[in-house]
């Protein structure tokens, strides 16, 4: 079974040579800037996910609308390729572009990308994968909120006690994810 999961592994390194004979992501470049500017960062994801854009095309910050997001303490910064990159096909496709993102990242568990997407990084691959699904269910529940009128989010105290909290039980919605995939 773990071996089907990983058909699709590709491994690469900082330059631009491949291990495995491969093709890579063109937009690596992500994934390596923020390894190599945050050692403690353990995985990397990477979406286009559609609920997620008007967050970073917009004047509304994405925010902790529920439990499952306290990663989101302290605000999620957005990252407009245009403001130091000038006119682009608006992807990291080089490694001053990645470094770019992965300063505006900083400290936070995520960054919004205009017109892109956004990028979420976690100690390990299950929370990050935990942190991605839940942002993007967060920015669907944030619209309707809104249209519904003035949500209350969470304070920042409540988000950073959600997130030690999701740290301890990240096993669960693992588990659960794996079994649906094995399902496929
Ligand atoms: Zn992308």
């Amino acid at each position: 079974m773990i071996s089907r999961r990983l058909k699709r592994l590709t491994f690469v390194n900082f330059s631009k040579t491949k291990e495995d004979g491969t093709r890579p992501s063109i937009e690596r470049f992500i994934h390596g800037e923020i390894y190599r500017l945050q050692p403690d960062v353990g995985a990397v994801v990477h979406t286009h996910a559609a609920t997620l854009i008007p967050f970073g095309v917009s004047k509304t910050p994405l925010q902790p609308l529920y439990h499952m997001c306290g990663f989101m303490n302290g605000g999620v910064p957005v990252f407009d390729i245009a403001k130091e990159h000038g006119m682009t096909n608006m992807l990291i496709t080089d490694h001053k572009i990645g470094r770019s993102l992965a300063g505006t990242l900083n400290r936070s568990a995520m960054v919004l990308m205009r017109g892109h997407g956004a990028t979420i990084v976690g100690a390990s691959i299950k929370e990050a994968v935990f942190r991605a699904v839940y942002a993007t269910i967060n920015a669907q529940l944030q619209a309707v909120a809104i249209m519904l009128g003035n949500p209350k989010y969470l304070a920042d105290e409540e988000a950073v006690k959600a997130d030690e909290l999701h740290q301890l039980v990240l096993e669960r919605p693992w588990d659960y994810w794996m079994k649906k995939i094995d399902k496929k």
